[in-house]
């Protein structure tokens, strides 16, 4: 069996959703699971809902709440004859209704727990629809609610998979409709505790629920639908020289997106290549083209270089305020608080008078952060750090991009050349 994943900008609007179904169609074979993500920009506009709400902004959440389920609709109501939309409709509303009852009530429950409540109805939403046109579009297909099988910590907004128990229960609600050829349609990036409350997997983590699928089945291969020609040696969004890698090791891959290219998730890579299921990586514009196959590889290819920028990091630099070095012991402590706060370390460095990190905020905490190590070290932030990571390459593939940038961290280790960048002067 197969499984394909469809990311938010491949069911942005009707066209786009028709185009899964022929997708689905013409180019995927059977059996086949298909993991969705929120129709477009959906998270954000969930993520602005639950920002109102825990500031009180009742009227505000309600107002966007409503402009997110009337698009919902007006989708439905350009895919379907009238009787088959107000269906979906209806259950659509079941859905968001799930919002409107928290909403309605006080603002008193922690706010990544209410996040994963709210933001979590972007992917059953759009699964639903994309349900209904498979169905429409002649495919016999299944709903699957994916916290029925994914089970994670209560660790909201950034969960942990149960990877024994979400295997067992992938297997018995998956196996049979799959053994039927039935097409299962699921949804990405959310979870459910063992007393049921809905948890989410971190930003952009409906790739990694594709691989969760992957490996537990497990699949024959895994296809994520992109709007790029598949994995480039550069964000082709901000690099027009950037050219298609038409095969990548598991290994490159993961460099690549650990070190922040943005076409994959980084925890999608390990499950699949510890089953060694292949991973192709292509462009639902152009369906027909190779894309890129990311695998298994004997002898590491000679790759060109490839840039990747990860803008909106912090760097970090503390220093101790007693006499003592930061050694081990004090290491212990700052790691353990970044990870309290889910922080996401990118790279770092020991001097004798600093330590220096560059980290990831995804969850906007490092004031928090700082103010727990404040009583042992001074700690001196600066935001909207550029790092830039070069791979088989040299300083002079990216000597135009540094011009104007100050060099804060330089680090060098095999095929791997970092760059911690702040524009400020
Ligand atoms: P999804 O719709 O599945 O969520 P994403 O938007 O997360 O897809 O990922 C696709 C985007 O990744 C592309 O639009 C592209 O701008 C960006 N990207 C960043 N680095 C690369 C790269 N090296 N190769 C291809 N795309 C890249
Ligand atoms: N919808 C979620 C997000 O935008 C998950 C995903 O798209 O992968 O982060
Ligand atoms: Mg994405």
């Amino acid at each position: 069996m197969v499984v394909h994943k469809f990311g938010g900008a491949s069911i942005n609007d009707v066209e786009r959703i028709e185009n899964v179904a022929k997708i689905v169609k013409n180019n995927v074979q059977s059996p086949c699971l298909i993991v969705v993500s929120a129709m477009g920009k959906t998270t954000n506009a969930l993520e602005k809902i639950v920002e109102c709400y825990k500031a009180d902004q009742i009227d505000e959440a309600f107002h966007l709440l409503e402009g997110l389920k009337s698009a919902h609709y007006k989708v439905c109501d350009q895919l379907f004859d009238t009787r088959s939309a107000a269906q979906l409709k209806v259950e659509l509303n079941d859905t968001f209704v799930e919002i409107e009852w928290m909403i309605e009530d006080s603002t008193g429950d922690p706010y990544n727990y209410v996040y994963d409540q709210i933001v979590s109805v972007g992917e059953l939403a759009s699964s639903k629809i994309i349900h209904a046109t498979l169905i429409a579009n002649g495919i016999n297909a299944v709903w699957q609610d994916a916290r029925d099988v994914i089970k994670t910590d209560n660790r909201h907004r950034n969960a942990s998979v149960d990877w024994e128990l979400s295997q067992d229960l992938i297997k018995k609600h998956c196996l049979t409709p799959l053994k039927e050829n039935i097409v299962i349609v699921t949804q990405g990036f959310i979870g459910c505790t063992s007393e049921n409350f809905t948890t989410t997997l971190g930003r952009e983590g409906s790739d990694f629920t594709a691989a969760i699928f992957a490996s537990c089945l497990p699949a024959n291969s895994m296809t994520v639908w992109k709007d790029v020609p598949g994995v480039m040696t550069a964000d082709p969004a901000n690099n027009d020289q950037a050219a298609l890698l038409s095969t990548l090791s598991y290994d490159e891959a993961l460099a690549m997106t650990y070190y922040g290219a943005k076409v994959i998730h980084p925890k999608t890579i390990k499950p699949i290549q510890l089953k060694n299921i292949p991973l192709y990586v292509k462009s639902f514009i152009t369906p027909d083209n190779h894309g890129t196959e990311i695998k298994s590889l004997e002898i590491e290819l000679r790759y060109p270089p490839i840039i990747v920028s990860e803008e909106q990091n912090i760097f970090i630099r503390m220093s101790a305020k007693d006499n003592t070095f930061i050694r081990e012991q004090s290491l212990g402590l700052i790691f353990s608080k970044m990870d309290k706060f889910g922080l996401v370390l990118k790279l770092d460095r020991n001097t004798p008078n600093e330590f220096l990190a560059c980290v990831g905020d995804p969850y906007n905490q490092i004031e928090n952060f700082v103010i727990e190590l404040n009583k042992t070290f001074a700690v001196r932030l600066e935001k909207n750090i550029e790092l830039l990571t070069i791979r088989h390459g040299d300083e002079s593939s990216i000597i135009n991009h540094l011009a104007g940038k100050n060099i804060l961290l330089k680090e060098s280790a095999e095929h791997t050349l970092q760059y911690v960048l702040s524009t400020g002067f």
